[in-house]
């Protein structure tokens, strides 16, 4: 599962977008175009790799080019003709040609995702098609359905399973190809170089992974190389292989290729693992009735914190992955659980390139300068961990429960605001007992710790609001702004703009806190849904500061400069 920070895309139809129905009846001119692109601002992704072993450097290489080569066969499986449309793109030397490639290679392929997959090329598939290239384009759901009630048990997992395309076998049915047959010329280079890459490491956990995956992408079966990315943990990091299945929208069966580089931040590494060792002591100290306090937490899933040296394929295109929940098999899931990879200075580039300007319109002049990117993303570190905390083994008339089962389709915003309320009233604790809980050194609490939390906090909500209240994550954000407003710890001013109101912020959070825990404790669905439907609201006040920040970009345009030093690329793909 991925997490893009950029939420609901439907919600972005703003004045710089063009309608969809101008995108059906003519393509984008070369203005149009640019400020399309322009949504997207370009930002340099640099990483630090002096830490590296000499090994390790050597292998960066051999997995930056193993990563690039991830890109043609993502275009394979995205459409039928993209690989055919980008080789007439290049060789387009006009200004109009050159920015479509531009804004093609942003895409990776010719619909727009930000504008509901439309087309900006003429001659192509008006929008995306629902099965990418998944399946034969004239084939119905119904037509494969039926096929495959005639196959054996073992053929009927392969036709749905992640790892394999359906084409036409000319005899009016279909037959099944393994990845590793449909994409094996790029996947046996891929393969060479992870094994290169697995000579030059001295890391073992990398070593495994490695030899395993460059198995899987010619054996095609990558159960035991998704076994050993969970045990991967190492300096230089790598998720590569098919993985989410989003782009096929007709069943969500099929896994498109992506790949992400990483160098791993022992920094942050070393926040996490200072925080989760503190969690029990917020558990014993959280605001509800002692009663629903978990006298002993569980473990927590693995959670990795990694600058992104490059991405690739269905990890690259439109919109930015900032963090993914990987792997998908169940079977693996089941074993050894799911790992968590938070890509720190992508998220890094979004702060700078979108929750800054958006703090300028949003936030009173003397605030602003307290907005702060380490803030942003301790938070977000803390946010992940305190999904751990609170009530998760439920009693309800005497029968045991989870706050899941009884909150249903509610579950999900109340849990996504609870970790955003419990993280703020986590670390306004541990900043309270720095000296004691010994995060002194990692916290280091100043006058100003409380004031970066909470006006960061404040700034981000609207960044998260800009994209609507139709879904869970938007619709719990703005019920927590409304609530923290009511409760007098946001205010808004008559200008137009935001302020934090430091004598009540942290009785509010508390108080807060404290409700979603107890909704949660007594899996309170008529509770539940009466905080969402009253405070999951877009007030008049919050709409006029969303009109205000039009301009300002809906994504980065990564720049890999890093994975271009270590590996100079032999296509340039932006303008
Ligand atoms: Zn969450």
């Amino acid at each position: 599962m991925r997490f893009l920070i950029l939420i609901s895309l439907v919600f972005l139809l703003g004045s710089t977008i063009l309608s969809a129905q101008e995108l059906a009846t003519k393509v984008p001119d070369l203005a149009q175009l640019q400020k399309m692109t322009a949504r997207f601002a370009p930002t340099e992704l640099k990483v630090d790799i002096s830490g590296l072993s000499d090994g390790d450097r050597k292998a960066l290489a051999k997995l930056i080019e193993a990563a690039r080569l991830i890109d043609p066969i993502f275009m394979q499986q995205y459409w039928s003709g993209d690989l055919a449309l980008y080789a007439k793109l290049q060789k387009d030397a006009s200004p109009l040609g050159k920015a479509r490639l531009h804004y093609f290679w942003i895409n990776k392929g010719p619909w727009s995702e930000l504008d509901g997959n439309s087309a900006f090329i003429p001659g192509v598939p008006e929008h995306k098609l629902p099965g990418a290239n998944f399946y034969p384009e004239s084939m119905t759901k119904e037509k494969f359905e039926s096929w495959v009630k005639t196959l054996s048990e073992a053929e009927q997992k392969q036709a749905t399973g992640f790892f394999t395309v359906i084409r036409s076998d000319g005899k009016n049915g279909f037959k099944i190809v393994p990845y590793s047959e449909a994409y094996k010329e790029d996947l046996t280079k891929a393969a060479k170089l992870l094994n290169d890459a697995a000579s030059l490491t001295d890391n073992a956990t990398l070593k495994r992974f490695l030899t395993t995956r460059e198995a899987a992408f010619l054996s095609n079966d990558y159960y035991e190389s998704d076994v050993a990315w969970m045990d991967l943990d190492a300096p230089l990091d790598i998720t590569i292989g098919p993985y989410e299945t989003y782009n096929d929208e007709v069943f969500g069966y099929k896994a498109s290729y992506e790949a992400y580089v990483n160098v791993r931040d022992d920094q942050e590494s070393a926040k996490l693992s200072a925080f989760a060792r503190d969690l029990q002591e917020i558990e014993n100290n959280l605001p509800i009735d002692p009663k629903y306090r978990n006298p002993k937490i569980g473990g927590q899933a693995p959670i990795r914190v990694v600058n992104e040296v490059m991405s690739a394929g269905d990890g690259n295109h439109a919109v930015q992955t900032a963090a993914y929940n990987l792997p998908n098999d169940e079977r693996v899931v089941a074993e050894k659980g799911s790992k968590r990879v938070m890509l720190k200075n992508v998220q890094q580039a979004k702060f700078q390139q979108i929750l800054i300007p958006i703090s300028k319109k949003v936030l009173v002049a003397d605030e602003q300068g307290d907005v702060s990117f380490d803030a942003f993303f301790t938070h977000i570190l803390t946010h992940e961990l305190c999904h751990g905390l609170g009530p998760h083994q439920i009693t309800l008339n005497g029968k045991p429960t989870t706050p899941r089962e009884q909150l249903k389709e509610l579950y999900s915003a109340i849990e996504e605001a609870k970790a955003d309320a419990t993280g703020l009233f986590a670390l306004q604790y541990m900043i309270d007992h720095a000296q004691a809980m010994g995060l002194a050194d990692i916290l280091k609490p100043d006058a100003n710790s409380e004031k970066r939390l909470y006006t960061t906090y404040l700034a981000s909500s609207f960044r998260t609001l800009r994209f609507g209240i139709g879904e869970a994550h938007g619709k719990g954000m703005a019920m927590q702004v409304n609530y923290l407003m009511d409760k007098g710890g946001f205010v808004a001013r008559p200008d137009g703009t935001f302020a934090v109101d430091y004598t009540r912020i942290k009785d509010a959070v508390r108080d807060l806190t404290h409700d979603l825990l107890t909704l949660e404790a007594e899996g309170n669905y008529a509770g539940a849904k009466q905080m969402l439907d009253t405070l999951g609201v877009l007030r008049p006040e919050f709409r006029a500061a969303l009109d205000k920040l039009g301009d300002i970009p809906v994504d980065i345009e990564p720049v890999f400069v890093t994975a271009d030093e270590v590996a100079p690329p032999s296509v340039k793909h932006r303008p």
